[in-house]
């Protein structure tokens, strides 16, 4: 079967052999990791090694904060504002989807959040130039969602701003290569390209955490996380982050997994564009390399392409339940043999059908 979910999504094949061979006895223990302390050292070695490679991967130097925290990317919503929105300033916001509606709405809930620019006129189907963008050169931060999940559009480039950017990276993180000089702070949801779900990556830059508000409730603040651990972290869920970060580093880090996304979204993005029964639903030039999005003639056909996809091993090609259609997610642990397999079986539909 070859999984194209949203979220939880895949995870690499040797990763979750692993796992099982692992799994009732850790190393020599007699037991397995999930059944120790989390202030264990065969634990903390998981732990560290988890946040070196990170670290290696991103090319983050020491002035960096690794964090694994609980609550998903909606808990970070949150956080961030009550952590880095000024009682006395503003905070800009990108609006590309409703996720970043969310993140949005969490933040004027506690403060002065401004819409910097929003694609909701064309139902979030492109990115909104940067020319229109309305940036305030005082804000804490510019908050930006770098893939829009449920409408498959991504950010091409790096936003380009004065201020600090913090970004929503759930389902493009570690995709590709990024700037990490820009940002404040880089947040993601494990469960689409790193891991399983109940562990948030959060990565902080030093000068960037200094300047959060205070006082702050103590698991709500960014600085009783960083470089400790304060309570019991999602022990499970960061063994696998760990096997899925050294499996990239394996493959050749970012650069790598990089030409591998490309590859396999030119060959969907080309199949949809061949002829006219698919239509892709992002704009072309905002088009993501993890979430394509498209469309069939009627809505009876998408149905049958999802019922006769999974009687076929596809499964997971059900568009969001807000805005429908078909969704096929290719995040970095899907192999490219996936995509060719759904290729062929578009080929195969539209021979039956169109
Ligand atoms: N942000 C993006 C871009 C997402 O795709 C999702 C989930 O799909 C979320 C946030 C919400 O993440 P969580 O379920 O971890 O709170």
């Amino acid at each position: 079967v070859y999984n194209f979910s949203a979220g939880p999504a895949v995870l690499p094949e040797p990763v979750l052999l692993e796992v099982k061979e692992e799994l009732p006895v850790y190393r020599n223990l007699g037991t397995s990791i999930l059944e120790i302390s989390h202030r264990s050292p065969e634990y903390a070695e998981i732990d560290a090694s988890a946040k070196a490679l990170l670290r290696k991967l991103l090319g983050l130097g020491e002035e960096w904060h690794v964090l694994f925290l609980q609550g998903g990317a909606s808990l970070q919503f949150h956080q961030v504002p009550l952590n880095f929105l000024p009682k006395d300033g503003s905070a800009d916001y990108l609006i590309t989807g409703a996720w970043a509606q969310k993140a949005y709405k969490e933040a004027k809930f506690l403060g002065n959040a401004r819409v910097a620019a929003s694609s909701e006129d064309r139902n979030f189907s492109y990115i909104p130039d940067p020319s229109t963008w309305e940036l305030d050169p005082k804000a804490a931060y510019l908050h930006f969602t770098s893939n829009n999940t449920i409408y498959g559009t991504q950010f091409q480039t790096e936003p380009e701003a004065e201020v600090p950017l913090v970004c929503d990276a759930s389902s493009d993180f570690l995709s590709r290569r990024i700037t990490p000089e820009r940002y404040g702070l880089i947040y993601a949801g494990a469960q689409k390209n790193v891991g399983p779900a109940g562990v948030t990556v959060v990565l902080i830059r030093d000068d960037f955490l200094q300047r959060r508000n205070q006082p702050l409730p103590t698991m709500l603040d960014y600085g009783t996380h960083a470089g400790k651990l304060f309570n019991t972290p999602p022990v499970f869920a960061v063994y696998i982050v760990e096997k899925v970060l050294r499996w990239l580093e394996g493959l050749g880090g970012l650069p790598a997994i990089e030409a591998i996304n490309d590859r396999k979204a030119a060959l969907l993005y080309e199949r949809i564009d061949r002829t006219d029964f698919y239509r892709g639903t992002a704009e072309p030039g905002a088009r993501s390399k993890m979430n394509v999005t498209f469309r069939l003639p009627t809505e009876e056909l998408e149905q049958r392409f999802v019922a006769e996809a999974k009687q076929a091993g596809l499964i997971g090609l059900k568009g969001h339940r807000s805005v429908g259609g078909l969704r096929a997610s290719i995040y970095n642990a899907c192999p490219i043999e996936a995509v060719e397999a759904l290729v062929s079986f578009m080929d195969y539909f539209e021979q039956r059908y169109g």
